[in-house]
């Protein structure tokens, strides 16, 4: 197994150029006749330098996913591999840090701490200590700050940031370590659509011009839209996708979905 203490920022892409990788999936909650199928066996690929949506009705399983590929649970059966790291071989010391040096999240809530202004947030990954931290890179910093638009607010608190630029900051957290992967939990659920549409914006931008990865659950089609490619779950099992995806085409193929799960209900 290969150790995770010393990777470089940049780690050598996967032979198949997969970020990240799920082969046979399984996650059961519970057992005997309680027993909750949130993952029934999923094989999907993550591709590098790709922006991709996870979209399926309500209790499709896709949380369970993201959670799965954030090694924040662990699996009933089948791999999550990071590149060519499987993490369902990890035990939580490897994850925190294998998080911590390969991962970027992007919350719903923006999960900012209010007393750091927001310069301060966007470091704080690199500020962590200990073994495995990633020192700070002022040049991508910079880019960062200027492609998100925040150089002017470097020095507010959140609390004196509107919505979008809250989740601005977030993301620009979520890359200052050159994350292999970013994944991103219902990122624009918390903003009006004109915010929603800047930083969906760039989270696009982020993977087009800065090589970065972005795998994003959500229920909005729109949203969806921005990816290169939305993969479509249904009761915990892949269900499809749409590549080069429109809004119109979102919403059909989630229709579509509704139509041969009567069961089902929003996509949320
Ligand atoms: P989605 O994100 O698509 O709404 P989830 O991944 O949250 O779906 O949930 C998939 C299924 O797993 C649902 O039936 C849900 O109720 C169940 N589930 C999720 N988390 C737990 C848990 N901690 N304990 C028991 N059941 C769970």
């Amino acid at each position: 197994m290969t150790s995770t203490a010393a990777l470089p920022a940049d780690p050598a892409p996967a032979a198949d150029g997969a970020a990240a990788t799920a082969v046979g999936l399984t996650k059961t909650y519970g057992r005997g006749p309680a027993a909750v199928h949130a993952l029934r066996g999923v094989d999907v690929s993550f591709g590098r330098g790709a922006f991709t949506a996870i979209m399926g009705p309500s209790g499709s399983g896709k949380s369970t996913l993201l959670h799965l590929l954030a090694g924040l649970d662990t699996a009933t059966s089948g791999q999550v591999l990071l590149g060519e790291t499987d993490l369902t071989r990890l035990g939580d010391t490897a994850l925190t840090l294998l998080r911590r040096q390969r991962l970027g999240f992007v919350f719903q809530q923006f999960n900012l701490l209010p007393v750091l202004t927001a310069e301060q947030n966007i470091v704080l990954p690199t500020e962590l200590g200990g073994r495995g931290s990633t020192p700070l890179d002022r040049e991508w910093l910079g880019v960062l700050v200027d492609v998100l638009g925040l150089r002017e607010r470097l020095a507010h608190r959140p609390s004196e940031l509107s919505g979008g630029q809250q989740q601005r900051v977030a993301i620009a957290r979520a890359l200052v370590t050159k994350p292999e992967l970013v994944l991103a939990d219902e990122p624009t659920g918390n903003l009006d659509s004109r915010s929603g549409a800047e930083v969906l914006d760039f989270l696009r931008r982020s993977v087009r011009e800065l090589g970065r990865t972005v795998v994003m659950v959500t229920h909005d089609a729109v949203a969806a839209s921005y990816a290169d490619r939305v993969v479509l779950l249904a009761d915990g099992a892949l269900a499809g996708e749409v590549t080069d995806p429109t809004p119109e085409a979102v919403t059909a193929a989630i229709d579509a979905l509704r139509t041969s799960l009567p069961t089902a209900g929003s996509t949320r």
